[in-house]
């Protein structure tokens, strides 16, 4: 099946088109390779309070613009500290006029170090969560989330990833998915176990509803 990856965060896009290029059976296609110009309405399809209503939003959005399946991710670290935000507003959690990617994710990082900045070691716990939906013209739609724990360092580590992940660092790991190789995330990151389970529904297996 033909499946457009519904996004314009190129983190995002890099990681979605590594993860499915495993599923057999779905070509991807994205946002650009279609010219589908970016459109100030598309921030406001994503107003709600879960991750799963987001990325279902945004995927039906993009299948009724484009007559194809659509995929969208929705996703974002919840701090315990911070009783669970920055969550669904992960994106722009730091206030910045007018910034984006990188310099975007810089300022998220800044603002999440000082607001830690007295919570102690063993209260700088989070998960990512990422929520990923496909919705089909027709009105069909699957969602399935992923999840993933970790702790808020105090400074910066990566060379590798986008977002917060010189930040998040995992215990079993001992680095941060800034410092992990990208295949390595995948296998135990928020946004794999999502596609993965998307991919099984797909495929008609569905675990959670008791299939193989
Ligand atoms: P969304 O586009 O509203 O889903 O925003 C997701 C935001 O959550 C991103 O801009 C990142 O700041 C953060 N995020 C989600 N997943 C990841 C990840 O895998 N690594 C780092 N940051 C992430």
């Amino acid at each position: 099946m033909k499946l457009l990856v519904a996004t314009r965060n190129a983190g995002k896009v890099k990681e979605i088109h590594e993860i499915l290029a495993a599923v057999p059976g779905v070509e991807v296609v994205g946002l650009a390779e279609l010219n589908i110009p970016e459109s100030p309405e598309e921030d406001d399809v994503e107003a709600f309070d879960t991750f799963e209503e987001n990325a279902l939003a945004k995927a039906r959005y993009f299948a009724a613009k484009t007559g194809l399946a659509a995929l969208a991710d929705d996703s974002g670290i919840c701090v315990d500290a911070l009783g669970g935000a920055p969550g669904v507003r992960s994106r722009r959690f730091a206030p910045v006029d007018d910034a984006r990617g990188e310099r975007q994710d810089q300022a998220n990082n800044r603002h999440l170090v000082h607001l830690l900045a007295d919570v102690p070691d063993e209260r700088r716990t989070a998960r990512y969560v990422c929520a990923v939906a496909v919705a089909w013209p027709g009105g069909d739609e699957v969602v399935r989330t992923g999840t993933c724990e970790g702790v808020v360092l105090r400074e910066p580590r990566a060379s590798e990833g986008f977002g917060y992940d010189p930040l998040f660092y995992i215990d079993d790991e001992g680095r941060t998915f800034g410092e992990i190789p990208a295949g390595r995330k995948h296998e135990i990151s928020h946004r794999g176990r999502a596609l993965r389970a998307i991919a099984e529904a797909l495929a008609g297996v569905d675990e959670s509803e008791g299939g193989a």
